[in-house]
């Protein structure tokens, strides 16, 4: 099985047809199916496996797995009261994983550096594997393994794992404590006016 059916459809799946490592993740409508290429997704391997990286997969992997709660998710699930789907951050637009990855200006700073390294590593490394179709950003900063096929490049691989998917960890990593943190700051000002 092709590493980027890592992530398979949410459509009828027979479980007969499918590895041992198979597992399912719970989405809003039931169940996503979500194939271990290996023993554990490259994904989900810490390259250099200390405290300080494995404390980032978590978050890399909900990502990954569609399992990120976005103001869109939450205005998805809303039923009887109203949520917005507008980034609470900018303002500006629905937050959905595009804006929340390449877009919001709230998390600008944090944003660039990575992803500039990602850009310059990301072209060198997928410039070796010949690719008929457009790279996706998004996609690549999701899954870089979406690209690589580990039996056609082997090396492209292990450059993928040991230095295109670290940074794309960090970025992820580095994103989320940003946006959680600007959330706190916005609920403490919203508190601090409700009590005038
Ligand atoms: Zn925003």
């Amino acid at each position: 099985m092709p590493i980027d059916t890592v992530l398979s459809t949410d459509n009828f799946v027979d479980w007969n047809q499918l590895p041992e490592s198979a597992i399912q993740v719970p989405t809003k409508d039931g169940f996503r199916f979500c194939v271990w290429e290996f023993l554990m997704h490259p994904l989900a391997i810490s390259v250099n496996a200390n405290l300080k990286d494995i404390r980032k997969i978590p978050v890399r992997l909900k990502i990954s797995t569609g399992n990120y709660i976005l103001q869109t998710h939450k205005a998805s699930f809303s039923k009887n009261n109203y949520i917005s789907p507008t980034c609470k951050l900018c303002g500006k637009a629905d937050e959905t994983v595009e804006h929340f990855i390449l877009l919001c200006e709230k998390l600008e700073e944090t944003r660039i550096p990575l992803l500039s390294k990602i850009l310059d590593n990301g072209s060198l490394i997928l410039a070796k594997v010949a690719t008929s179709f457009p790279i996706d950003l998004i996609q690549l900063i999701i899954n870089p393994f979406c690209y690589v096929d580990i039996n056609a490049n082997r090396a492209v691989f292990e450059e993928t794992s040991n230095i295109l998917e670290p940074l794309c960890r960090q970025l992820l990593y580095n994103m989320h404590n940003k946006r959680y943190a600007l959330l706190a700051n916005i609920d403490k000002q919203g508190s601090r006016k409700s009590n005038f």
